[in-house]
């Protein structure tokens, strides 16, 4: 047995998720005929209170076409210096939109509404970018898996319209906020011009996100997918997948969380562990004693069939997802508990 704590990507699916997607009805999706894919992009835009929803293969694509959405080339985007749309999206912010990046050194991923506001750009100043787009992440990928408080979401989305720029939200995990702090989705959708969702982290299903936004601004979309190369012909059994997951593996985010915070805490106890960041949802971050190597530690836990990720700079990560079972869990608690160097 594996216990692969390195991603919630690594989840496999369910043989009720296989049963949906076997018996999902489909069509050509290019010609917007696959009813899966349309029933799963009607389901999202109404469960954020918005009224357009476009299916991608990826999460980077879906930002990308975001972004995409947004600006023009020679503007400039502003987002945390950790943002997965720099850091992790291979550079495509300038590949596909010839768009640059103000990054703010914010807090755990997060920005604050006033960082961002010394950060625009005077848009009758021409010899520098245009900043025309916001991007935020909730719940933040290298900052933790924290999420944003209604209120600063809300004031940024104040500024940004009062600065005419565009707000989008990468929420390949907004699930983990939305049910760790008990939030109405529909909020986000008054928020946010865009937003992303991936299915294929904590949902469990094998691939699949979704861009949500209003009509105006996503008319463009499906011209931008195809430019990608992201239109799907069947790909409703993929949506099934999605649509499965949706009803049934959202709720249960609540153990992976609770899980989560276990493992946090028994870290935190241990004298090789120097510090372990606030866990809100369903990724632990913490850092080993300076005198404890962490390719030892690494190399350790996979002779233990254990993985776990290295983040560099020290930084080691842990993410819980459906397949963590709670026999892993105890076996896992078990081995930090009685590790030592
Ligand atoms: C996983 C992830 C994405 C999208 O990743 P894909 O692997 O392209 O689906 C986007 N943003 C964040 C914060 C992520 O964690």
């Amino acid at each position: 047995m594996t216990i692969d704590l390195r991603s919630d990507t690594v989840t496999k699916p369910t043989q009720p998720m296989i049963e949906a997607i076997r018996l999902a009805k489909v069509g050509d999706d290019v010609y917007k005929e696959d009813p899966t894919v349309n029933a799963l992009e009607e389901k999202l835009a109404n469960f954020f209170g918005m009224d357009s929803a476009l299916f991608f293969p990826t999460g980077t694509m879906a930002n990308q076409a975001a972004i995409k959405l947004h600006t023009q080339p020679a503007e400039q985007l502003i987002a945390d210096k950790w943002a997965h749309v720099f850091n992790y999206e291979g550079g495509g912010v300038s590949f596909n939109s010839g768009v640059s990046c103000k990054l703010i050194d914010g807090n755990r991923g997060m920005i604050t509404a006033s960082q961002i506001e010394e950060n625009i750009n005077p848009p009758d100043f021409y010899h520098s970018p245009l900043t025309s787009l916001v991007c935020l992440e909730n719940t933040t990928n290298k900052g933790g898996g924290a999420c944003y408080s209604v209120a600063e979401m809300q004031a940024i989305n104040e500024l940004c319209k009062k600065n005419n720029l565009g707000l989008h939200l990468d929420g390949a995990r907004i699930w983990n906020a939305i049910i760790a702090n008990n939030e109405d989705p529909r909020q986000y959708g008054e928020i946010f011009d865009t937003i992303s969702v991936c299915l294929s982290k904590g949902l469990g299903a094998p691939m699949g996100s979704v861009l949500i936004g209003n009509s105006e601004i996503m008319k463009n979309a499906m011209r931008i997918r195809k430019v990608l190369g992201g239109g799907m012909r069947q790909v409703g059994f993929m949506a099934a997948a999605g649509i499965y997951a949706l009803d049934n593996h959202l709720e249960r985010l609540e153990e992976d969380h609770k899980k989560a915070k276990e493992i946090a805490q028994a870290l935190a106890k241990q004298p090789y562990v120097k510090n372990v960041e606030p866990t809100e949802t369903n990724i632990v971050i913490f850092y080993l004693q300076t005198d404890i190597s962490e390719e030892k530690f690494l190399k350790d836990l996979l002779k233990k069939n254990i993985k776990i990720s290295s983040m560099g700079q020290g930084k080691l990560r842990i993410v819980t997802h459906l397949d963590y079972t709670n026999e892993m869990h105890d076996m896992f608690l078990t081995t930090l508990t009685n590790y030592s160097k």
